[in-house]
């Protein structure tokens, strides 16, 4: 049974119509990534019930629900209360990141907390440079702290400077997020999107408190990507992740599902041990899922 490190869900009263939702709540970025101006939304919309029939059919045992990173605290608040009555409905099948909008201050913290007391076990994903506030914030210090103290992870968006360009595609500077990374050593970070490549372009030491997700790669890159990756930082760091219920295969699959990218790594050239670490075992070890 695998493990899906990244997947997002909204209920229908966010996805029936996403312009009138966003709009009033300021979240103009989100909007650009779901209902971009130019060319075709690669994202769909899912049910709690159509993600855990998803799960079934491709043999996901739990799945790990992130936040977006949201422009405004209101709606972190909102996304929190989604997510615990999803996971309050379905504890054995998702577990949950927070949402997190530094510019939320002490409210942000709080969140957190409520959050983190409620056996959350990280939050994010964040994206600083799209919710409008710095990587060196000390709201964003404060509740890595707070991470710390509680144990639990911390997801960063990355984006890959050298990939084509897509709707909402913003600089996520790989160094500035090592140097946060290294300045809080007790938090468990994840570089989401395989850190963007960045590690394999770069010589400097990765900090033993980062994994890599590989969410939506399937859309950024081809399948030797997982063999050279593993070569360069270690499968034991690497977790299956996927961005459902976003079309990560565009061209062969008009609805998202689980099965397509698992097998697309269970088909790269990675042996079964390593195949097992980065489906399941990692993400058991490194978020302490039971
Ligand atoms: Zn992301």
């Amino acid at each position: 049974m695998a493990i899906d490190s990244h997947i997002h869900l909204y209920p229908p009263s966010v996805y029936l119509d996403p312009s009138s939702w966003a709009k009033p709540r300021g979240e103009a970025y989100w909007l650009s990534c779901v209902q971009p101006p130019r060319g075709r939304s690669l994202q769909t919309w899912k049910t709690v019930d159509e993600l855990l029939s998803d799960m079934d059919e491709a043999g996901i045992e739990k799945a790990i629900l992130l936040a977006w990173y949201w422009e405004n605290h209101d709606t972190c608040l909102e996304n929190l209360s989604w997510q615990l009555d999803w996971q309050q409905r379905h504890p054995d099948r998702l577990a949950c990141f927070a949402p997190f909008n530094a510019k939320g201050e002490t409210a942000a913290i709080e969140l957190l907390r409520r959050a983190f007391d409620a056996g959350f076990k990280g939050f994010g994903e964040l994206n600083p440079p799209a919710q409008g506030y710095r990587y060196d914030d000390p709201t964003l210090a404060h509740a890595l702290e707070l991470a710390a103290e509680y144990g639990v992870a911390a997801n960063f968006h990355v984006t890959d400077p050298t990939t084509h360009d897509y709707p909402g595609k913003i600089d996520t500077p790989y160094r500035e997020l090592l140097a946060l990374a290294r300045a809080h050593p007790r938090v468990q970070f994840v570089f989401a999107h395989l850190g963007g490549c960045e590690p394999l372009r770069s010589e400097e030491q990765i900090p033993d408190n980062i994994a890599f997700d590989t969410a939506a790669c399937p859309l950024l890159y081809k399948p030797p990507v997982y063999r050279e990756f593993c070569d360069k930082v270690g499968s034991q760091k690497v977790l299956f992740g996927t961005d459902y219920p976003l079309r990560v295969f565009p061209r062969d699959k008009r609805a998202p599902d689980f099965a397509t990218p698992l097998a697309e790594l269970h088909n790269s050239e990675l042996s079964a041990r390593e195949q097992t670490a980065i489906t399941a075992d990692n993400a058991k070890r490194i978020f302490a899922l039971t």
